[in-house]
């Protein structure tokens, strides 16, 4: 018997986006990573992904790339990217366990290079990019001057990171993608040898069904892709993806006909935000259901019965507008909802959420 609040993980759906994403991939000869960050690396979905080919994943927490690494180990080609900067403190795991990090800063580089060399290992790293959106990465003018990245004898630079539309948007177009071509290539002259051009996330996806696009471009790193057949930062689906992939099922344990007290002062709701649900529609059927803010994100869960909105939600309970439906809802029914990226990476991180893979 399953409890509540449920999500349901549609094994088939998600299989069916590898495959199809994947086969694209192969064509325009960019290597697939898959970002685990959203489903906690999760294993059942890991082994899904090894199935069907992918060898490279990344994430930004150290222990959810240990935890790959542990059951998966016997996969000798396995490589693991740790795409958030790293910790000074996670320096030495990073080393004890190859990962392989995104670094934006000479220290770090410098950190990396002193505790390699204790451990006389070698430590391959990426160059995290600056492409535009104005979060993490070196500045092209940073990487171009005098500092001699070879005299980091125990750093093996293996390429270049860059990420885009995830602080601000910015969205990537062939002008950024020619730079970063370019880039690559100055760099490759000044370290004289070969990088690789690895581009995130699933913003980047949409180019290459539009353009011819320059060589250069080696792989490619997505999770919402995969996980959901949709392009946040475009807030469109792929229409040739499934989209039917993480589904949440919570229960309903009150319904009643109620309205705030609309003409009364009014503050803030429990986390200081003040409430955009209406006041003054007059006395609504609305049902409470027992999940919250603490097990998903509520901007991102669609109700099945489209009939249904959601008014809002606290910690623990997320609150219905039943009056447009004609079902006859009672307590104890169960409720079902499409869950996008932030309420099904939420509902991963909850330990009060089950999960079942169907
Ligand atoms: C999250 C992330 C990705 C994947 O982004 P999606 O939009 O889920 O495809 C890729 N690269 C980096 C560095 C990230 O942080």
């Amino acid at each position: 018997m399953s409890s509540y609040p449920l999500l349901k993980i549609n094994t088939k759906a998600i299989r069916y986006n590898l495959k199809a994403i994947l086969q694209k991939l192969n064509q325009w000869k960019l290597r697939p990573v898959a970002i685990t960050k959203g489903f906690c690396a999760d294993l059942p979905l890991v082994r899904l992904f090894l199935e069907e080919g992918i060898t490279c994943f990344g994430d930004s927490n150290p222990s959810n790339l240990l935890k790959i690494k542990r059951f998966f180990s016997c996969k000798n080609d396995l490589q693991l990217y740790l795409i958030r900067l790293p910790m000074n403190s996670e320096i030495q795991l990073i080393i004890d366990n190859n990962l392989i990090p995104f670094v934006s800063n000479i220290e770090t580089l410098k950190s990396l290079n002193y505790i390699a060399h204790k451990e006389a290992k070698i430590q391959k790293v990426i160059l995290a990019i600056e492409g535009g959106d104005a979060r993490e990465g070196f500045l092209e003018e940073e990487l171009l001057n005098d500092f001699d990245f070879n005299t980091l004898k125990h750093i093996d630079i293996i390429g270049l990171g860059t990420t885009l539309a995830c602080l601000n948007g910015v969205l990537p177009d062939l002008e950024i993608v020619n730079q970063l071509v370019n880039l690559k290539k100055q760099l490759e002259r000044k370290l004289n040898r070969e990088l690789i051009l690895s581009v995130g996330g699933t913003t980047f996806l949409e180019l290459w069904e539009r353009n011819p696009l320059p060589e250069g471009i080696d792989e490619i790193r997505m999770g919402e892709a995969f996980l959901f057949g949709h392009d946040m930062s475009r807030k469109e689906a792929f229409s040739w993806l499934s989209q039917d992939t993480f589904e949440i099922s919570a229960e309903i344990v009150e319904i009643k006909k109620k309205q705030p007290l609309w003409k009364k002062a009014r503050g803030f709701d429990a986390f200081g935000e003040s409430s955009t649900s209406l006041l003054d529609g007059g006395k609504k059927k609305r049902a409470l259901l027992a999940i919250g803010k603490q097990d998903i994100d509520e901007n991102q869960l669609y109700p099945k019965d489209k009939n249904v909105t959601i008014v809002g939600a606290t910690s623990n309970y997320l609150v219905l507008d039943l009056s447009k439906s004609s079902r006859d809802y009672k307590v104890g029914d169960k409720l079902n909802f499409r869950a996008g990226y932030g309420a099904v990476l939420r509902a991963f991180l909850s330990p009060y959420v089950s999960k079942i893979y169907l």
